[in-house]
């Protein structure tokens, strides 16, 4: 083998899962053909999930550095935004930053970690035998064959690895196209912002920076025009003015583009040795601002699963898990922007729609149900049914402030940077027995709780995966902690033949 694991596609899903797999030690390539990180973002958010994740992952500072806060998101454009600040996050907002840089953060950050990219280099084939997979790709030094044990298509919408694996890509094509443009409009005052609804389309004018707009505009006449078809000035002229009844002095356009809303979702994320994640593995309207996030997120659930498998100590069980867990919150995403898309229109009826559900987002709740949704910090696994039941098995772990044991104070979130299982002892008759310590990809805290988190009382030991969610969490009242322990822990992280001196068969796993 080559590699343990090849990417197909280097943007910002195949960056992060590379890291994710070099973190815990996988050798890894990723195949990029193009040359360097594109300057043309089309993403300009990332969500409150998300920087959850990259907190996890020590990156989340080096984001914020580049990009803005914003309290909010939002729902179709609707007058209400959605109030972000009262989420239960340490990352409480959207940060504003074109895609450009967050790719470059995890690049550096893949490439520190002994990432090897190939760029200039497109993957032309990819076959999979019993042994492994097999990828043909064309680069610099010409064509040649890399093996590997596994290959993710990290490729986008058009995935040549979700082709070749022969998984079906189903959903509409594009109804719709609408026009993309980041230009100077001197006739603006800088950090304008502008939104227009009118019977001649819709507009939306974002500041990227002091002098650069995001212009978006569904332009009823431009509507059927091929995706392929370049936008020219006089056509973004003239729709601007159409639209929003002035060309704000256009000037110069750094990027012209169109954008859809066709919808397709791969009907599976996993053909034995490839899988598939980001926008290989689905496509839709972007509204909301969702698919980058959604596709990191898939990225961070894969990352040590894989990681798992390549090692040999993942239960069989934990490879499927990456589609069963996965796959419903992205058809969940497609609902939602096929939602969005119908709500984004002019005509009498929709425009009543729009405020009925504008004046429900000023209920807190109906508010905090959709923040939570776009955020992505409703996302939550089925939980492990051999574990006790416990209201906390399978959700995301807030980030706990815990006192360790030598009085010093720890995020878990910091804990996990390692990107190993976190298992957390909270109860004082909980200790570390050493049991566990030739588990290379788990780590033992003895800690309290230094701040009230919400469910966490009653806990005498929670196991975190590496991506933050909760495998288990055992109650104080269970009548043999131990033993549950230890169940849990093997049936997540693998059995040790070294610990046990069995056959090292893996127990069955959770659903
Ligand atoms: C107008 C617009 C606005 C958006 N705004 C947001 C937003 O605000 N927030 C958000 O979360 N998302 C947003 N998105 C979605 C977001 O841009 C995508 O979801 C994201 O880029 C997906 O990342 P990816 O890594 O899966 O795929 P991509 O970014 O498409 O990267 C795939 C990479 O694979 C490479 N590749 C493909 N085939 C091969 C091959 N055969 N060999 C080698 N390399 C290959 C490509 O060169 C590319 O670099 C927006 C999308 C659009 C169109």
């Amino acid at each position: 083998m080559d590699y343990d694991v090849i990417l197909i596609g280097g943007g910002p899903v195949g960056m992060m899962l590379a890291g994710e797999l070099a973190l815990a030690g996988v050798h890894v390539c990723i195949l990029e053909r193009l040359k360097s990180t594109t300057p043309f973002s089309r993403a300009l958010t990332v969500h409150p999930r998300t920087l959850e994740i990259m907190d996890m992952r020590g990156l989340k500072s080096k984001l914020l550095d580049r990009g803005r806060r914003l309290p909010r998101g939002h729902f179709a454009s609707l007058d209400t935004p959605l109030d972000f600040s009262v989420l239960d996050s340490s990352s409480n907002y959207t940060l504003f930053l074109p895609q450009s840089e967050t790719e470059e953060v995890l690049e550096q950050w893949a490439l520190d970690l002994g990432v090897e990219i190939r760029r200039e280099t497109e993957a032309i084939s990819v076959h999979q035998d019993e042994e492994g997979v097999a990828v043909r790709m064309s680069g610099p030094q010409g064509e040649g064959t890399l093996r590997s044990a596994y290959v993710v298509g990290t490729d986008g919408a058009k995935s040549l690895v979700r082709k070749q694996a022969g998984i079906p890509f189903e959903g509409h094509d594009a109804t719709f196209m609408a026009i993309l443009a980041d230009a100077a409009l001197p006739g603006l005052p800088p950090m304008s912002v502008v939104s227009r609804m009118g019977e001649k389309g819709i507009v939306s004018i974002l500041p990227i920076d002091s002098t650069t707009y995001r212009i978006l505009i569904l332009d009823p006449e431009r509507s059927f025009v091929s995706k392929h078809e370049p936008v020219t000035m006089e056509e973004l002229r003239s729709s601007l003015i159409r639209t929003a009844g002035s060309d704000f002095g256009l000037a110069e356009a750094k990027w012209m583009s169109r954008f859809g809303n066709a919808t397709r979702q791969a009907s599976r994320y996993r053909e034995n040795r490839l899988f598939l994640a980001g926008d290989a593995a689905h496509i839709h309207f972007p509204a909301g601002g969702q698919g980058m996030n959604i596709g990191l997120q898939e990225a961070v659930n894969l990352g040590w699963k894989l990681a798992g498998a390549v090692k040999g100590w993942a239960p069989e069980w934990l490879l499927d898990s990456y589609h069963a867990e996965r796959f419903p919150w992205s058809t969940a995403m497609l609902g939602n922007t096929e939602a969005q898309f119908t709500l984004i229109d002019t005509s009498p009826g929709v425009m009543e729609l729009r405020s009925i559900m504008s004046k429900l987002l000023l209920h807190p709740e109906v508010n905090h149900q959709m923040a939570e949704q776009i955020s992505a910090l409703n996302v939550h696994y089925t939980s492990d049914d051999r574990a006790p039941y416990h209201v906390l098995n399978g959700k995301r772990s807030a980030e706990l402030i815990l006192r360790l044991k030598n009085g010093d104070l720890a995020s878990s979130y910091q804990l996990l940077r390692s990107g190993k299982f976190l298992l957390l002892h909270l109860s004082s008759d909980a200790k570390n027995s050493g049991e566990w310590n030739r588990y290379g990809h788990l780590q033992v805290i003895e800690a309290s709780l230094a701040a009230k988190a919400a469910h966490w009382d009653d806990v005498h030991t929670a196991l975190i995966r590496p991506d933050g969610h909760i495998a288990w969490a055992v109650p104080v009242s269970d009548p043999d902690p131990a033993s549950t322990i230890r169940d849990g822990v093997v049936r997540w992280a693998g059995e040790l033949r070294s610990l046990t001196g069995d056959s090292g068969e893996q127990k069955p796993g959770v659903k």
